[in-house]
């Protein structure tokens, strides 16, 4: 299930595979086609599967639902041709993270990790990788990049969650190289649609897929993606020897919603830019970042970098208390976690435990009309003033 993979100077650089984004997430992973079956085919639910009483596993591609499963080969099909690498996937983001960062990582490596990035990658860098013996750094997203001399791996995570900072993958993938450290980019915020990291010389990629690639608030998956063999082998084993496998209703669910990958993202980034417009304009919202405003500290490495702008936003209501009133007041803004959902939805970090103000918002835009959005964000925060 691999294919050729592109490389920088292909072709144009908005078309990796030579078809536009619609394209390519409608098309991305499915079978050639057979009369008389359907264009996805269904969920194969199997621990063990039938074997050749002579001749064993060795007679078919699978024999046991840990390392085996159609469903999920055809899923990694899709999200590898995306990223332009080959694909594991894994039963959330964080066990391809964790899973990345164990399988590279000895004692007495170094890595470097976002410190604005995803708390959770934190915390398991000082309660797992610190105890291992593996030395963590942290340094911030927008940069200045530390020294990497004597660095095992460097992750990024671009735009960072919650901060929505930008790093210049490729800057850092060059000061990386020249050090003989690895880099990984954490693409969940941006999707391989908004940029390709391995295009941009990462030597691998990881996501959750939980976020905006899926989309429908349903399933937690995650992903690496790779151009190099050994790291999928090694990947691929850890992943066999753990068991950090996604089910194959879960997988089947999750290739049925890429198809709609552009579609979901083009109206959450038009959502994003309506609401930037009304967000800029009131003196009642403080430190609104989202890294398509001009003005915006990460917009010129983002809009060099990236292919298109995640429907993600960042801003500030004061206090936990104003959050609250404007949640309660919005009838189109759902209190919760996560993002890049089909609903527009909110979230006060700080409430997780994140090094968040109090009255820090993380938006995430659905796919909702804008004009609808517009009117009814305007409406709480008029409310909850
Ligand atoms: C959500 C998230 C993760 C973790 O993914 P899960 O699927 O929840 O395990 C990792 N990185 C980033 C940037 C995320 O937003």
């Amino acid at each position: 299930m691999t294919e050729p993979h592109e490389r920088p100077g292909d072709g144009p650089a908005d078309r990796p595979a030579g078809l536009a984004d619609g394209t390519r997430c409608v098309r991305a992973g499915l079978p050639a086609p057979v009369p008389g079956q359907p264009f996805l085919p269904g969920p194969v639910f199997a621990a063990p599967y039938h074997l050749d009483p002579w001749a064993g596993p060795a007679a078919a591609p699978d024999g046991y639902g840990r390392p085996d499963n159609p469903t999920r080969r055809l899923l990694e099909a899709a999200i590898g041709e995306l990223e332009g690498g080959d694909c594991r996937v894994f039963a959330s983001g964080q066990a391809a993270i964790t899973g990345l960062l164990l399988t590279v990582l000895r004692p007495g490596d170094t890595v470097v990790l976002p410190s604005d990035g995803y708390y959770s990658v934190r915390a398991f860098a000082a309660d797992t990788l610190e105890g291992l013996g593996v030395r963590v750094v942290l340094a911030p997203t927008a940069g200045p990049c530390p020294a990497l001399d004597g660095v095992r791996l460097v992750l990024l995570e671009t735009p960072a969650n919650p901060g929505l900072d930008v790093a210049d993958i490729a800057d850092v993938a060059a000061r990386a190289h020249a050090a003989g450290a690895l880099v990984a980019v954490d693409n969940t915020t941006a999707t391989p649609l908004g940029q390709r990291p391995l295009d941009l010389g990462a030597d691998v990629v990881v996501a959750s897929g939980t976020k905006a690639l899926t989309g429908h608030s349903d399933l937690l998956l995650g992903y690496l993606a790779t151009r190099s063999a050994e790291l999928l082998d090694a990947a691929t084993n850890w992943r066999n020897v753990t068991g950090s496998v996604p089910g194959a209703f879960d997988a089947w669910l999750a290739h049925r919603s890429l198809a709609t990958l552009d579609l979901r993202l083009g109206r959450q980034t038009a959502n994003a830019e309506a609401l930037t417009g009304l967000l800029a304009g009131r003196t009642d919202v403080t430190g609104l970042r989202w890294p398509g405003l001009p003005g915006d500290p990460a917009h010129a490495v983002a809009s060099a970098q990236m292919r298109r702008i995640p429907g993600l936003l960042a801003f500030d209501l004061g206090d936990a208390e104003r959050v609250a009133r404007f949640l309660d007041a919005a009838r189109l803004v759902g209190a919760a976690t996560s993002f890049g959902g089909l609903h527009t939805t909110a979230d006060r970090r700080a409430q997780w435990g994140d090094d968040t103000s109090p009255g820090f918002v993380r938006l995430s835009c659905g796919v909702e009309d804008p004009v609808d959005l517009v009117a009814d964000v305007a409406n709480a925060l008029d409310a909850s003033r």
